[in-house]
């Protein structure tokens, strides 16, 4: 990594803001073997996320899963990270962008800062910051692994500058340092600033800034967060008490009820509240109160319905359905009274909390906003970029993208998947500067270890209170010293953290370490950040074994330190007397196709397949239906007005006649072999029924899901009663029956948020809404009822929402357990449902009933697919993403990404970034003219073999078969790893690499406290 612009200008892209979203974009673009020019505005990369205890819905410490990315953006040859950086001037047009950026000295020489520290200790004055609740550092390191890994120094606030200059023993100083200007030419430019959060300075009754104990969401996280000002302890900052009762307030600057406050939806507060309250009682005691006051709980997005049933069933948060109007310290009993009227009517009610968090929801930045007008963005009513519905992350400037909190309120997975589409847009605007495949890190040559007897050096991350916490990591290292052939054991903090990082670097090299245990986290997350450290260092990345104290003790038994203290021994005892046994093991790889499979034929699966096609890749395009078009293809109009089918046909069209496209019609998929970069999957092709097997590189599933139509509420029983499907096309179809309608009332979560179907559908009360405000166009006296039980307008449809009321749309709440009631009458519908303001039971006669039915997994196709190609689903039956954050559309299995309503449900501008995400993932592979295969390949062992087919039989993906020697043959470059001919065969002639045998029955010993010598 670079911290100035030196690679040469064609075909640089910009991407503005190194937030996750910046870092994703950057990413993608860099490993498609695209130029990066990434900047930020702070001192480090990683944005808001850096400031978050755990993120939703996975509740992982975010850092810790993220941070093995963010150093990967580091580490990226093909990425030159400016920090303290911003856009000054942009001219030029797409291909061919003049920018000129504008640096902040840091008055720090990156090439010579190691971060020890020192300037910090002495002169924190002008190197450190206040470390309250602040969570926009100006000068800090802000987290342990920060990149790039430099402090920054306010020279303004330094008394002495020679002395500060002597006490930097590395000379990285640099007071003469002034801002500079550089100019840039590049093709495209990626925006990803994010936004802020909004200040309820302004809000008085509140008493936010006068009471210590009104904290917003993100100082509430700082509480929690490890690297906060409390250490991760939870304490009342008024008096360093620990709080027995918190109240977190929902839509505090967003929906429009405060002061100063927006009309949108912020979209991920009340996902964000959940899972404060869930961790609060999960890392505290279980017996802390933890009340929601919320209007809406918007829990929309894939299985977060679940979660919030999580939080209420398994945690027990109170969730309170209502809008608190004040809050006043009472100066007694030191705590908060809150006041709230209950949306039942009933009088306002008033209870103490100690600690009160307001979640507050985004706003555009006034810099953000002025930056957009330099370049001459667009931006939409709430100043956020502009967007098409059917072109989601470009902005009115042709060649410059938007991804992330600057397009629009969202969580982590929207913003990863933005940043890819965005990648994939700025990635056409360019060729790809270079190949990718060579190792571009500097590493040691590879020591030869065969020889040595195994030195063992232990290294035990604290992982902030995670691991030490609740483990003494000290005492632990002091045991790993005890264990046979352990040369060193030691305690190095964030394991992760450069810093650190560096530190196992150079034990390695002079301790002449040659097998390496990180007591530490997931393997799943860092093991390969670990395995690139031994390279570095000169040994074999295979030398390595991560015991993983956080998610399998620390986590597990955070209330019991003795019990974890027990198994974490354990555990670096596995680990331990494994790792003796590895040995240096060879990768294999092989050329890549770059040929992709497409999987159905809607508007995700043309857009994937156009979105990689235009880039000079060959798609084949598999659909199972005679025409394409899919769902997308019976609707009429869009929330914002759009017109659909003029859209579906110029798309149809462009993918009929694209020459890098091949449709194949009414083609069943049948049978699969291969691995990422050589797949073959066989199709069957109707109405001959011929065979036709495809080579590809890359799969992507975009096989959508079904409208649901359960029969229920007279679905089908009454011609009265439709989903809003129907309504939506009768609304193009048949105005004189609109005219002719008195009273239309619709029923939300129809089949959804039930137990047949526990999540939420997402697109339900947005086709509402759409379907409420078209007929009053069409019909303005129209009386229009929405029965609901949360309407979840999220982001900017809030606004529709908002309209439909003042327009005049009756919005009555339902319980889940008290649902309407319908009877068929003489004319329509009579519809029975409680009021809950009037308590009472209520009855319309409606000419039509509505029915708000989502969306379901096309659950025997799905699973049909899942069988083929082996992929894992959810309960529901959609695909299941390997990584609900970082990989959202990445499939379990490599080589296979999801687009669209195979994920989840979603509507039709969701599915198209989805598109657009899934081909940028898929480039990342596609751009490479090698596979590697790494080194997890089955092994036979010839002596040993008695060619009795065994493994021949049970290799689920046809590998083995006997040679002509009369032994069996494996051969590695088709061997998925797997391990199952490994666990079958009798003679154990067969070995899994680095899972032999001897490694697995090492490890019990260790267990077993047997060791073994
Ligand atoms: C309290 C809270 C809790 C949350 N919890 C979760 C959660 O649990 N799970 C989840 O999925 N989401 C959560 N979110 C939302 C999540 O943080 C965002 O979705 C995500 O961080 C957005 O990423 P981004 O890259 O768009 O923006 P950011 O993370 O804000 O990054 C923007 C970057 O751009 C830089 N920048 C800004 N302006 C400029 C400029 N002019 N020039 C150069 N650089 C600039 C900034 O310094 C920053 O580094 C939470 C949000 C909050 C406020």
């Amino acid at each position: 990594m670079n911290d100035q612009a030196t690679m040469p200008s064609h075909n640089k892209i910009l991407v503005v803001g190194g937030g996750i979203g910046g870092i994703r974009a950057a990413m993608d673009l860099a490993e498609s073997g695209r130029n990066v020019v990434l900047i930020d505005k702070s001192v480090s990369i990683g944005g808001l996320i850096t400031q978050l205890d755990r993120t939703f819905p996975t509740n992982d410490c975010d850092l810790c899963t993220l941070s093995p990315r963010l150093s990967e953006g580091g580490r990226q040859e093909h990425i030159d990270l400016l920090t303290m950086t911003e856009v000054k001037k942009v001219s030029g047009d797409v291909g061919n962008f003049t920018v000129t950026l504008s640096q902040t000295p840091r008055y720090i020489d990156l090439e010579k800062c190691t971060a020890c520290g020192d300037c910090f200790k002495v002169f924190p004055e002008c190197v450190s910051f206040n470390p309250g609740l602040d969570h926009r550092a100006p000068t800090c390191m802000r987290y342990p692994q920060a990149i790039p890994q430099a402090y920054a120094i306010d020279m303004h606030k330094c008394q002495d500058v020679k002395a500060l200059e002597n006490v930097c023993k590395a000379g990285a100083i640099l007071p003469q340092q002034t801002s500079k200007e550089i100019e840039l030419e590049v093709g495209a430019v990626i925006l990803c600033p994010g936004a802020d959060v909004f200040d309820p300075s302004g809000l008085d009754h509140f008493e936010y800034g006068k009471n210590p104990d009104v904290v917003t969401s993100l100082e509430y996280e700082r509480i929690l967060s490890a690297s906060g000002p409390t250490q991760g302890e939870l304490v009342r900052p008024s008096d360093g008490k620990k709080p027995e009762k918190i109240a977190w307030i929902q839509c505090v600057g967003s929906r429009g009820l405060q002061k100063g406050a927006a009309s949108y939806c912020s979209s991920a507060c009340c996902m964000f509240a959940l899972k404060e309250a869930i961790v609060t009682k999960e890392r505290f005691q279980d017996s802390i109160e933890t009340t929601i006051f919320y209007m809406d709980m918007r829990t929309f997005g894939k299985e977060y319905e679940q979660y919030r049933e999580r939080a209420e069933n398994e945690f027990h948060v109170n969730l309170v359905r209502s809008r608190p109007h004040s809050i006043v310290g009472d100066e007694a009993t030191g705590g908060l009274d809150i006041t709230f009227a209950p949306d039942d009517g009933s009088p306002s009610i008033t209870e103490t909390f100690d600690m009160a968090v307001l979640s507050t929801g985004f706003k555009v930045s006034e810099s953000v906003r002025k930056m957009a007008g330099t370049m001459g963005i667009e931006l939409n009513a709430h100043d956020f970029a502009k967007t098409d519905e059917f072109s989601p992350v470009a902005t009115s400037v042709p060649g410059i993208y938007v991804c992330g909190l600057f397009e629009g309120p969202k969580d982590i997975p929207e913003t990863m998947v933005q940043a890819s589409a965005a990648a994939c847009l700025a990635a056409k605007a360019t060729q790809p500067a270079v190949h990718i495949d060579e190792d571009t890190l500097v590493n040691l040559p590879e020591r030869d270890v065969s020889s040595e007897e195994p030195r063992i050096g232990i290294f035990i991350c604290d992982c902030g209170l995670n691991i030490g916490g609740v483990v003494d990591t000290q005492n632990l290292a002091e045991f790993g010293k005890t264990l046979p052939q352990v040369a060193v054991s030691q305690v190095v903090g964030h394991g992760c953290s450069k810093s650190s990082m560096d530190i196992i670097h150079k034990t390695i090299v002079d301790e002449k370490l040659n097998r390496v245990v990180i007591g530490g986290c997931s393997p799943r997350t860092h093991e390969t950040k670990f395995q690139d450290l031994l390279q570095r260092a000169g040994l074999n990345k295979y030398l390595v074994e991560i015991a993983n104290i956080r998610d399998q003790d620390t986590w597990v038994h955070a209330d019991d330190p003795e019990a974890a203290k027990q198994k974490a021994r354990h555990l670096i005892r596995m680990a331990t007397s494994s790792v003796k046994n590895a040995h240096p093991l060879i990768e294999h790889s092989l050329p890549m196709h770059k040929e992709i499979l497409v999987v159905g034929g809607g508007v995700s699966g043309m857009t994937t397949a156009l979105s990689l096609a235009d880039q000079g890749f060959k798609v084949f395009l598999a659909e199972k239906a005679p025409q394409l078009g899919g769902l997308a293809g019976r609707i009429k109009k869009t929330i914002e007005g759009r017109d659909v089918p003029v859209f579906m046909e110029a798309l149809t069209q462009k993918t009929l006649q694209h020459p890098g496209i091949e449709v194949i019609f009414n083609a069943i998929i049948v049978d699969h072999t291969g691995m990422p970069g050589m797949f073959k999957t066989g199709l069957q092709i109707a109405p001959q029924m011929y065979y036709r097997q495809i080579e590809h590189g890359v799969t992507i599933l975009a096989t959508g899901a079904l409208q649901n139509r359960p029969e229920t509420f007279l679905l089908g029983e009454n011609p009265a009663v439709m989903t809003q499907l129907d309504m939506d096309t009768l609304l193009e179809e048949d105005l004189d029956r609109i005219k002719a309608m008195r009273t239309v009332a619709m029923i939300q979560c129809v089949g959804s948020r039930c137990p047949e179907n526990q999540n939420c559908s997402r697109i339900c009360c947005q086709s509402a809404v759409k379907n409420a405000l078209r007929l009053l166009d069409i019909n303005p006296d129209m009386r229009i009822f929405v029965l609901y039980r949360d309407m979840r307008t999220y982001g900017f449809t809030e606004d529709y929402y908002l309209e439909a009321r003042k327009r005049g749309v009756i919005f009555v709440r339902y319980e889940k357990d008290a649902p309407p009631q319908v009877r068929p009458e003489k004319d329509g519908i009579e519809v029975t449902f409680v009021d809950p303001i009037l308590g009472q039971s209520l009855a319309l006669s409606a000419d039509c009933l509505c029915l708000s039915t989502g969306l379901v997994a096309d659950d025997e196709a799905s699973e049909d697919l899942a069988m083929i190609f082996r992929l894992q689903r959810t309960g529901e039956g959609f695909f299941l993403e390997d990584h609900v954050k970082l990989r959202p559309l990445d499939l379990s299995t490599p080589g296979f990404f999801v687009a669209g309503t195979a994920h989840s449900p979603k509507n039709i501008k969701e599915c198209i970034a989805d598109a657009q995400a899934a081909a940028g993932r898929a480039q990342t592979l596609l751009a490479k003219n090698s596979i590697e295969l790494g080194a997890a390949v089955a092994r036979v062992d010839s002596n040993k073999c008695a060619a009795c087919l065994v493994c021949v039989r049970a290799c689920p993906f046809d590998i083995p078969f006997i040679n002509a020697d009369g032994y069996s043959e494996i051969d590695p470059a088709k061997c998925h790893g797997c391990g199952v001919c490994a666990a079958e065969c009798p003679a154990k002639a067969i070995q899994l690499m680095q899972f032999e045998d001897d490694q697995i029955l090492a490890k019990l010993d260790g267990l077993l406290e047997r060791m073994v010598a």
